[in-house]
């Protein structure tokens, strides 16, 4: 009696991940499975009961509905990942989009293949959508590319972190040099600064959260997509009740900005930068004193520029594309001309460039390359 009903169950879930097979997903399709047929296979309910909770928990993480959205969300990522790959890195796994009230990356899905023991990885993005019906809203899809920068740091940022770390070294010795003759409490201060410096920005290995992780990934998003990222990341934090907050993971957003503005100073978007200045200047006159000298410590430029310059580096090796002048004039081009893009660069970038002109267009022409994509998508 028992047994019928766990095969029964088996047999729900193969419907289910039956229906996978059509979609992009058909990789993870095919991995599920064979492990809920081999379990099946075996006679053992228990055993049976735990593949078949262990799949469900999987099914449970991938997005309600396959639809066309999921589709174009799910091209926009792979084209991202082709064109980082481009270079020296490769970035082919399947990477999955679902749907969240914010931005974010998740723990991968890990499966061992049970025909040939092979490993493979899912990764998983958050879209920023309350729904996963209608069209996106491309001009928050700057915020895209930063998730996706994650993705590229937790794969291939270890060198990063390998030429940050020297850099961080100096300046850090440099400090201790200056508190040399402290003695008492001030030399008590002076270490615990330099302590704190450390444990806030490095992390123990480049897939835990730390100050420096979150600076590479905006110094990404940007070197990808120039002005288009300044105005996301404009419209997300300028209006954030404590820019000088400290917590583990996310630096400061006064911190962030700052390194924003001089990232976008060192790849040529000085002039897109004035409003990010004037918060800076605006919320630095509020700087509360209680923090003052701890917080200037932390958010030091040296750091900042350190973090900044491996990273551009490392852009420039991996040859990430760069948002540069003939690429931007390429997709003004291609907007003037009424051409469907189709990298996501062109999409995103075309996105901004169409709202930034007249907004009261903007909603027709999303609608319109939304709906051409997916057309074009659609198996
Ligand atoms: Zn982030």
């Amino acid at each position: 009696m028992r047994r019928k009903r766990l095969s029964r169950s088996s047999s729900h879930l193969l419907e289910k991940i039956e229906n996978l097979h059509s979609t992009p997903l058909y990789q993870l399709s095919d991995l599920l499975k064979d492990l809920v047929v081999g379990a099946q296979m075996q006679g053992d309910p228990a055993g049976e009961q735990k593949i078949n909770t262990y799949v469900q928990n999987i099914l449970d993480r991938l997005p309600h509905r396959l639809d066309d959205r999921f589709l174009f969300d799910a091209y926009l990522i792979q084209s991202t990942l082709n064109s980082w790959s481009q270079g020296e890195i490769r970035l082919s796994n399947m990477v999955i989009p679902t749907y969240s009230i914010d931005w974010g990356h998740e723990p991968p899905i890990l499966i061992q293949s049970v025909r040939n023991s092979q490993k493979h990885r899912f990764d998983i993005i958050r879209i920023r959508s309350n729904e996963q019906e209608g069209n996106p809203d491309l001009i928050d899809y700057p915020w895209l590319f930063h998730e996706l920068g994650h993705l590229l740091i937790s794969k291939h940022g270890q060198t990063i972190l390998d030429r940050f770390l020297p850099k961080f070294n100096t300046l850090i010795s440099r400090l201790k040099i200056r508190s040399i003759a402290d003695t008492g409490s001030a030399k008590i201060k002076a270490d615990m600064i330099t302590e704190e410096i450390s444990a806030r920005w490095i992390p123990s290995s480049i897939n835990d959260p730390a100050w420096l992780r979150e600076l590479v990934v905006d110094v990404i998003a940007l070197w990808s997509l120039g002005p288009a990222y300044i105005e996301a990341f404009e419209s997300e934090h300028t209006n954030v009740s404590d820019p000088f907050l400290i917590e583990q993971g996310h630096p400061p957003v006064e911190l962030r900005t700052r390194a924003l503005v001089e990232t976008a100073n060192k790849l040529g978007w000085k002039n897109e930068t004035q409003k990010l200045k004037a918060s800076i200047k605006l919320w630095r006159d509020d700087l509360p004193q209680l923090i003052r000298n701890r917080y200037i410590s932390l958010s030091q430029i040296g750091l900042i520029n350190a973090a900044i310059n491996v990273t551009t580096d490392f852009c420039t090796t991996a040859k990430i594309p760069r948002l540069d002048t003939p690429q931007m004039e390429r997709i003004i081009g291609l907007i003037n001309d009424n051409i469907v893009p189709e990298e996501s660069v062109e999409i995103i970038f075309g996105a901004f460039l169409v709202y930034e002109k007249d907004e009261t267009i903007y909603e027709n022409w999303e609608a319109n390359i939304y709906q051409t994509l997916v057309n074009e998508i659609k198996p």
